[in-house]
This record gives structure tokens, C-alpha cells and sequence, in this order.
């Protein structure tokens, strides 16, 4: 503060400096007379009260900052002693604990002062601790008497496998004895029948005619059953193995053509090929099952279509994988669309021909869908009641490679008309056990003009070759027989040397194994019993020529 006259010095209270600032100035006036008395001026400075409220500031700061700091390692202390000590013990004790080790009270921890909530707690865990070992004990007895259960039933279950395998087996050996027993009989049946209906002594009425007719296609559809229910087992067991070769897409067709030309002229139906320029494309397949799954599906065309066109078109494929498609169609009765799911169920039959129309067996495109899997082919097909039906079959043009059984009853077909006679005056030695074989086939032979000389066993065949008293142009020879088999037979003209014609074996079944050891023998032909006359026919010639 400054009150000054303007004659006189400034009198100053206070300390004044350069930082203080003039926060007031008034003049002093004296009323009467009027006189300036001085100025008052009136300056602060509030540094110094600043510097003293930090440096108080500051120390109470520091003051409260020891005071937390020492109050928060005493917190701490009790803390740590009261609760976190048993926490982390308690933390220790139930990492460690064992569900399998049974013990009354797994977490113990040292008394706290105030035996308060941290003792709860750890009562808490106890008793959980024992409830999941109940629960533990009781799933680990659930899982052993699960394991022990899964075991027996494993158990069960290799049993019934091994059973339905055994039965299986039994079953297949049981389908093919009962195929070889059947045939020979059959064999028999067609070849007689079929003789009778050529009524070459024309001494039979037309009744005769029909009967025989009538017996020989009875003989043959219990054939086409016996060899698809023999089919059919062996697809089921397994055993029905491929056999890849190198063949041309043409021979499967002049398969086809030949088998159903007569039959679809017969019936007055159009047979049509489109091969669009690639009929003679080499594919890598198995030929017989491939001309099996034609045969079943152009038969059904046929079968199926009583006016119009059965029709086998041939195209590059657009499916990946396979290079050529099949289609086999027909303008025939076709199927209905509620049908489609089950056509290819074993024994099934749409039935809508008429009851005297009604052939085959129902395993036909069961059959055909198994080979076709077999031979990684494809298999489509659409259709629609009354207007015809489409089959498609679509083919790799290199399928992987195994090796297997032999077709055992897709039959050659003669290209010799009926009437030739070439077998006349033929000198044929006939070896068969089976009295009615060595009787039919005599008896067919015979018909065509040639001469059997027949044995029911091979050792008096041998005989005579040996001894040059029978000196026939063709030997057809039973696999299976007595004493001596049709392979004893080949083994010991081997092994002497001797100079026979060629060898046709008769056989039931023709397996690779047994096919391969007799030709490896000597044997030069294969004929599948029952014999399909003209099949015989042109394997005799073919070995004659
Ligand atoms: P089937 O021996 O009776 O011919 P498949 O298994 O070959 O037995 O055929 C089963 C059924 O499918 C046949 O009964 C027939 O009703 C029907 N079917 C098969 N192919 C044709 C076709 N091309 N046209 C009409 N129906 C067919």
C-alpha cells in the first residue's frame, strides 16, 4: 500500500517488487479546503502465500503417502496372514488332490484366528470333494461294467459274424453243389426236349410237339434260375472276382446282335443301333460280366416290348470318370415311377404283362446292378408306364485291375445254322460218369450223325486210346468223376506222352484255378453243363479245324 502526497516520498507498507501487481490507486482529497492529501495505491504479491500453500501441500502429501504406505504393508501382513496364506494352500491342496485316493478330509488347512468363512469354505470342499468322489467311484463302475458289456457284446458280435460267415459260406457251398446237382439232370432234360421237339422221326402228334416244346423251356428258365440264384451267391459272398482284359467295345455288340437278332425278328420288333463312329473303341473291362449286364438288360427290353423299336444307342459320356454311355431303349410297357425304387430289389417283379407273358426270374436287374458295381460301370435308367424305358449303362475305359472266376454259363452262340451237318460220321469219345449225360449228349450227337463211343470211367477211356482200339476226332471229357477226374486224366496223358485229339472238358463249374490247371494239361476247350448244343457244336469245330 502507497499513500503518497505528490510532494511527498511514497510510504510503503509492505514489501513491493517487480512481480507485484496495482490492484487499486485512488486519490486522498481533503474536503475543506479542498486538498489532495495523496494516493493510495494499493499492490499484491501472492507468491509467497503460494510457495507456502505448496510447500504445505507437499508435506502433507508425503505425510498421507507414508501413512497409506504403511497402513497398506500392515493391510497386507493381515491379509496375507488371514487369507491368502489358506488361499493358496487351499489352491494347493485341491490341485493336488486324487479322485482316486479315498481320504476323509483331502483339503486341511492350519486353523485361522477367527475360524471364519476360509474354514466354510474349506468344510464346503471336503464335502464336495467326497460327493465327486461318489460320483466318480459310481461312473467308474458304470464305465467297467460298460467296457465288460462292450466287450461281450464284441464278443457276440465276432460270434454271429463269424456264424453268418460260416452259414454264409455253407450256404454258398450249399447253392453251388445244388447248381452242379441240377444241371446234370437239366442237362439231360434240355438236351432231350429239344431233340423231341425237332420230332426228326416225325412220329409225334402236335400235342407231343407242344409238351416237348414246353418241357425244353421249362428246362430252360430253371436254368437262367439256377444260374442267377448261383449269381447271385456268389456276388453276395464275395466271390464273384473280375477278369480285365484289353476288348473292343464291337464284340460285346456282335455279342449282342447275335444273341437277340433272332428273338427281336421273331417277335416283329425293330433292333436298332447308333454307335456314333466309336463301336470300336478298346476299352480295359471284364467281357463277360459286360455282355452279362447287356444280355439282362436288352432281354428285358425285349422281354418288356411287344410292338416298336428296342434300340442300343452308344455316346461319349458327360459323366466324369466314365468315357462311354450305353443306352438300351424300348418302347415297351414300361415302368411306373412308383416302381423305380424297388426294381432292383432281388425277386422283384412290377407284374404288368399279362400272367402268360410273365418270365424271368426277378433277380435279373438285381444281378445286373451287382456286376455293374462289380466292374465299376454306372448304371441309370429311366422310365414311364406305356412309354417304353431307357437303361444307361455308363463305362470307364480303364477299370482297375484284379483277377477271378470265370462267367460260368454266358453261352456262345452258333453262327451254323441248324441244318448243317457238319459232325457226320464224327468219331467222339464221350467220358462221363453220370449215366444220363453219357445218354443225352449220346443221344444229340448221335442225332447229328456222328459216333460216340462213351465211358463212365476215364481209365477204360485211357485204355483203349492206348491200346489204338478207339481212335475218335474229339474228346469230351467230365471234370468231376470217380476214381479217376477229368485233371487225372489230362495228368497222366501228359506225363506218358500220348498223342490224343483235342480235349473239350464238361464242366459245372469252370473256375480260373481249375480252368488254368487244365489247360496248363492239355485241355483245349470248356463247355458249361447243362451243354447248349450248338455251343458243343462250334467248340467241336473250332478244335477240329
Ligand atoms: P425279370 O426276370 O422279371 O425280368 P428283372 O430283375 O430283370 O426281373 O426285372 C425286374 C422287373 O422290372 C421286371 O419284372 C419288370 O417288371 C421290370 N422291368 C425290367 N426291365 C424292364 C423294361 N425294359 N421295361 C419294362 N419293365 C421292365
Amino acid at each position: 500500500m502507497e499513500i503518497t502526497p505528490n510532494y511527498l516520498k511514497p510510504i510503503i507498507y509492505g514489501e513491493k517488487d517487480n512481480a507485484s501487481k496495482k490492484i487499486f490507486s485512488k486519490k486522498l482529497i481533503y474536503d475543506n479546503p479542498k486538498t489532495e492529501l495523496g494516493k493510495l495505491e494499493i499492490h499484491t504479491n501472492l507468491t509467497i502465500i503460494y510457495n507456502k500453500l505448496r510447500n504445505k501441500i507437499l508435506s502433507v502429501l508425503i505425510s498421507q503417502a507414508i501413512k497409506t504406505f504403511l497402513v497398506t504393508i500392515f493391510m497386507f501382513f493381515i491379509i496375507n496372514n488371514l487369507i491368502i496364506r489358506h488361499l493358496a494352500s487351499l489352491d494347493k491342496q485341491a490341485r493336488n488332490l486324487d479322485l482316486d485316493e479315498d481320504i476323509e478330509t483331502p483339503v486341511n488347512l492350519e486353523k485361522t484366528i477367527y475360524g471364519d468363512e476360509l474354514d466354510g469354505l474349506q468344510e464346503a470342499i471336503n464335502v464336495m470333494h467326497h460327493q465327486i468322489i461318489e460320483s466318480y467311484k459310481e461312473i467308474k463302475n458304470n464305465n467297467e461294467a460298460l467296457e465288460k458289456e462292450v466287450e461281450r457284446r464284441t464278443f457276440l458280435y465276432k460270434k454271429a459274424k463269424l456264424e453268418a460267415e460260416d452259414a454264409n459260406k455253407g450256404k454258398s457251398a450249399f447253392l453251388a453243389n445244388m447248381s452242379h446237382k441240377l444241371r446234370t439232370p437239366l442237362n439231360s432234360v434240355i438236351l432231350l426236349s429239344k431233340l423231341l421237339s425237332k420230332n426228326t422221326s416225325n412220329n409225334l402228334t402236335e400235342d407231343q410237339l407242344k409238351q416237348a416244346t414246353i418241357i425244353h423251356n421249362a428246362g430252360n428258365n430253371l436254368l437262367e434260375l439256377i444260374s442267377d440264384i448261383l449269381d447271385l451267391s456268389k456276388i453276395e459272398a464275395g466271390k464273384m472276382n473280375v477278369q480285365y482284359d484289353q476288348l473292343n467295345l464291337n464284340e460285346t455288340l456282335n455279342y449282342i446282335k447275335k444273341m437277340f437278332i433272332p428273338l427281336t425278328q421273331k417277335k416283329g420288333l425293330n433292333f436298332e443301333f447308333e454307335l456314333n463312329g466309336i463301336d470300336k473303341a478298346i476299352i480295359y473291362q471284364d467281357q463277360g460280366k459286360l455282355n452279362q449286364i447287356f444280355k439282362n438288360l436288352v432281354s428285358n427290353a425285349v422281354k418288356y416290348t411287344q410292338e416298336g423299336t428296342v434300340k442300343i444307342e452308344l455316346k461319349r459320356s458327360n459323366i466324369e470318370d466314365y468315357k462311354y454311355v450305353f443306352t438300351i431303349s424300348d418302347t415297351g410297357v414300361g415302368i411306373n415311377k412308383d416302381k423305380f425304387n424297388k426294381l432292383f430289389d432281388s425277386f422283384y417283379q412290377v407284374g404288368i404283362l399279362k400272367e402268360n407273358e410273365m418270365s424271368g426270374t426277378g433277380l435279373g436287374l438285381n444281378i445286373t446292378k451287382n456286376l455293374a458295381d462289380l466292374i465299376q460301370c454306372k448304371l441309370s435308367f429311366d422310365s414311364e408306364r406305356g412309354s417304353g424305358s431307357q437303361f444307361h449303362i455308363y463305362i470307364k475305359d480303364h477299370a482297375e485291375d484284379s483277377s477271378g472266376l470265370y462267367n460260368t454259363h454266358t453261352s456262345i452262340l452258333s453262327d451254323i445254322e441248324e441244318n448243317d451237318n457238319p459232325l457226320s460220321d464224327l468219331e467222339v469219345m464221350l467220358i462221363d460218369d453220370d449215366e444220363r449225360n453219357i445218354f443225352s449228349l449220346s443221344v444229340v450227337l448221335e442225332d447229328s450223325h456222328a459216333k460216340v463211343h462213351s465211358f463212365q470211367r476215364a481209365r477204360n477211356a485211357l485204355d483203349k486210346l492206348e491200346e489204338g482200339s478207339v481212335k475218335p476226332k474229339i474228346i469230351l471229357l467230365d471234370l468231376m468223376m470217380p476214381e479217376m477226374t477229368g485233371k487225372d486224366f489230362l495228368a497222366y496223358v501228359k506225363e506218358k506222352n500220348l498223342s490224343i485229339p483235342p480235349v473239350i472238358m464238361l464242366t459245372a463249374v469252370a473256375d480260373t484255378d481249375t480252368k488254368d490247371s487244365c489247360l496248363s494239361l492239355g485241355a483245349n476247350g470248356f463247355i458249361t453243363k447243362p451243354v447248349d448244343f450248338s455251343e458243343l457244336r462250334n467248340e467241336i469245330l473250332k478244335h477240329l479245324s
